[in-house]
């Protein structure tokens, strides 16, 4: 069988001095999760335009949104705080544009991090632009830990899709985040809240397969406990991936 092809969203570095060139860039670490789980990445630059987002929609089994900078607050109608740092217009355009064609095309979406945050916004929601300033009795979630450090819980909603993917209701995660959702998109429910009530996890109720979460799984596949790796394998299911 071949293996299903999943769009991977990427960021683009900044040139600085007069022989920089800018690239197109994105962590290992998601390659890497994504083929260990028998998928195929398909690496996607942030310059789409809505037709090509829809041509590269059409063209994969599922699409994964990485992590990454803050989403323009413009997007949801607030005014930028001033911890929220520059926005990436032609990232958020392209991942904009790519969940409009997925939920078009009801495409599996795994959503990490930063791809929670533009999920949620994608789809109506809003966000909290910084946690420590903005909910002073948050846990510190913009941790400077190594990145695989399962630094403070979760709780699983009972039935959820996460709750079936990972088999727990409760585990530890890593956290590299100073946002987080605020109000939560009509069409997604928290499946996971961390122990202040900050949303660690997010999806769908219906038909069309979205999985958001707010720390980094690919970070945590080397790990004897099965969850994160888990995540992934249930992704790879709903694209159609061999089990
Ligand atoms: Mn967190």
């Amino acid at each position: 069988m071949t293996p299903p092809l999943i769009a991977l969203t990427a960021s683009s570095t900044h040139a600085t001095g007069a022989r920089a060139t800018p690239r197109v860039a994105v962590n290992q670490a998601y390659v890497r999760a994504i083929q260990q789980a028998g998928l195929v990445p398909l690496i996607v630059p942030p310059s789409l335009s809505p037709h090509q987002a829809r041509a590269i929609v059409d063209s994969v089994a599922g699409l994964l949104l990485s992590g990454g900078e803050d989403v323009d607050p413009a997007l949801y109608g607030a005014a930028r705080h001033p911890l929220t740092q520059a926005a990436h217009a032609g990232r958020d355009t392209t991942e904009r544009a790519l969940v409009d064609a997925a939920r078009a095309a009801r495409r599996p979406v795994l959503a990490i991090c930063r791809g929670m945050q533009l999920l949620n916004v994608a789809l109506g929601g809003t966000l909290v632009q910084d946690l420590a300033t903005e909910r002073p009795g948050a846990l510190v979630h913009p941790r400077d830990d190594e990145r695989t450090a399962r630094v403070h819980d979760v709780a699983i909603v009972p039935g959820s899709r996460l709750a079936a993917a990972t088999g727990d209701l409760a585990f530890g995660v890593n956290s590299l985040h100073h946002q987080a959702v605020d109000r939560l998109a009509p069409v997604l429910r928290a499946t996971a809240h961390a122990g202040d009530g900050v949303i660690e996890a997010a999806e769908t109720g219906d038909d069309w397969w979205v999985l958001a979460v707010q720390w980094h799984p690919e970070e945590l596949l080397d790990d004897v406990q099965p969850w994160d790796r888990a995540i992934f394998a249930a992704f790879a299911d709903a694209c159609g991936g061999a089990p």
